[in-house]
């Protein structure tokens, strides 16, 4: 049985104080057993959050994630952070190959550089949630699938399959984040199914235990539908994530997959 994961990334939103506001709504709404027993929470503050966030987190089940990391452990990097800085600041996630970084920003990362710095992630002791997803072209010329073996076998090259169960994956179509137009429940389904045939072709049966999570566009009023879908073990959340009653409405729909 895998455990849902809803996982807020913020991106570069917020200020300090309305980031520890929003821990505190978080945190009070979901530690409580029937949520904090039955699915996990996290979320993904900009890196100079991360302390602090960690400091409010103090005695919370919900878990802290960051953003992005480079693959150097350290060196001459100016502006960039490494996976042990991050570890040392209590967090168990890493956001990897988010659509931004691949498309929007700076030099565009490529596969190659994901998966560098998965590896870097998996040898900090953090857990990578590695992002793939087509582009609306690749959709609508009929390449969903190839392109989803491609990211996701090219991320998780040299990556050992001893501990692999707590991989996580988010399945975020391109065309779908931050656009208020989400995959249907069926799209969303069939990405994730071969998703995870893929896993098992790379990973063994351990495959059954990863947790891939749908993100595009996710909101309180369609959100159980997606999570309801077989191979959907919960969501990456951006723009809803922002607003604690948000956050915490998806949070609530996840227990559709724990019951
Ligand atoms: C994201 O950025 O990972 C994301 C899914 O954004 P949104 O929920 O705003 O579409």
């Amino acid at each position: 049985m895998r455990r849902p994961l809803v996982a807020g990334n913020w991106k570069m939103n917020l200020n300090l104080a309305s980031a520890r506001d929003l821990v505190a709504a978080i945190c009070s709404g979901v530690d409580q057993a029937a949520i904090k027993d039955r699915v996990e929470v996290a979320v993904c503050p900009p890196a100079i959050y991360l302390y602090p966030v960690a400091d409010a987190l103090r005695g919370s089940s919900v878990c802290l994630g960051a953003q992005n990391i480079f693959h150097e452990r350290s060196g001459a990097f100016t502006g960039e952070i490494s996976a042990d800085m991050v570890a040392e600041t209590g967090a168990r996630y890493v956001i990897l190959g988010h659509s931004e970084r691949r498309h929007t920003i700076g030099h565009h990362e490529d596969d190659r550089m994901i998966n560098l710095k998965v590896r870097a992630v998996r040898a900090a002791g953090l857990t990578p949630i590695l992002c793939v997803g087509e582009t609306l072209a690749e959709r609508q010329s009929g390449q969903t699938l190839d392109v989803l073996t491609f990211q996701l076998t090219a991320g998780l090259v040299g990556v050992s399959v001893a501990h692999a169960a707590d991989l996580v994956i988010a399945y975020e179509p391109v065309w779908a984040i931050g656009t208020g137009h989400n995959a249907t429940p069926e799209q969303a389904q069939e990405a994730h199914a071969h998703l995870r045939a893929n896993l098992r072709a790379l990973i063994g049966r351990v495959a059954d235990d990863v947790r891939i999570l749908y993100g595009g566009s996710v909101k309180p009023d369609n959100a159980a539908e997606l999570f309801r879908q077989r191979d959907v073990d919960g969501g990456l959340i951006g723009g809803a994530s922002l607003k604690a009653e948000s956050f915490l409405g998806i949070v609530r729909a996840a227990l559709v997959k724990a019951t």
